[in-house]
């Protein structure tokens, strides 16, 4: 195959009975058969540095390459995915909000009514030593565009320096808070330094895609086994994300 794909999650975690937003978590329970798939179907879990490398057309691969990442770095992946992850051997981003680390989804708790840990460094740091990227996703998870240049930048910049100071490693990736952004803040996120950037656009990885607005797949409460295959092995995405 010779398109790659990058999936996205949030929570893994059974999903709360109050509150909105249901579709954010995956159950622990699907996200172990998910991994288990991903091993057993061949496909190669790579980190989002390897999908880079695949865009530029310096990794070749018969098989379809993967990249797991998650959006907030909310205490249930410590639970929930990194004990998986970590027997299957899996890479993964977790992108952080790096004002709130160690305290809760101060940005939507109001507006989701519910309350959610995020890591803490005690955590991040575990991880970081197994096979866990680190990835900036501001400093308080605001709609980039609604923000002026200076903010922007404050949010960009602020977030990277925090994370590189306590992980000790360059971090490299971004992703858009609400998969927000514009012209503005792709061209603050390459200002900044970032190697590349998710959104929430749908699709595969193409080769010569724009690292800066890399495409993802959603993968959902509601995503059935059967979906999950689909998105894996087919152009499903790419139809959905209405590019060919
Ligand atoms: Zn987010």
């Amino acid at each position: 195959m010779n398109k790659a794909i990058v999936l996205m999650y949030h929570n893994i975690g059974m999903p709360p009975k109050e509150g909105k937003l249901r579709s954010l978590y995956v159950t622990p329970r699907m996200f172990r058969f998910q991994m288990w798939y991903l091993k057993t179907a061949g496909f190669r879990v790579v980190s989002l540095n390897e999908i880079l490398s695949f865009m530029r057309g310096s990794v070749s691969s018969d098989e379809r390459l993967v990249a797991l990442t998650f959006d907030d770095g909310y205490q249930d992946f410590y639970d929930n995915a990194y004990p998986v992850l970590k027997m299957y051997g899996f890479p993964s981003t977790v992108f952080l909000v790096s004002d709130f680390i160690g305290k809760e989804n101060l940005w939507d708790y109001q507006e989701l009514n519910i309350r959610k840990k995020l890591l803490d460094w005690e955590k991040i740091i575990e991880m970081r030593d197994h096979h866990v990227s680190f990835g900036s996703h501001t400093r308080t998870h605001p709609f980039l565009s609604k923000l002026s240049t200076a903010e922007m930048e404050e949010e960009l910049f602020g977030a990277k320096a925090t994370l590189e100071k306590r992980l000790n490693l360059p971090v490299q990736f971004f992703c858009y808070p609400y998969g927000n952004y514009d012209e503005r803040a792709v061209a603050a996120v390459k200002k900044a330094g970032y190697l590349g950037a998710t959104t929430m656009n749908r699709g595969l990885i193409h080769r010569g895609d724009e690292p800066f607005e890399l495409r993802r797949s959603f993968i959902r409460f509601h995503t059935h086994p059967l979906l999950f295959m689909l998105k894996l092995h087919s152009t499903y995405e790419d139809r959905k994300g209405k590019r060919r």
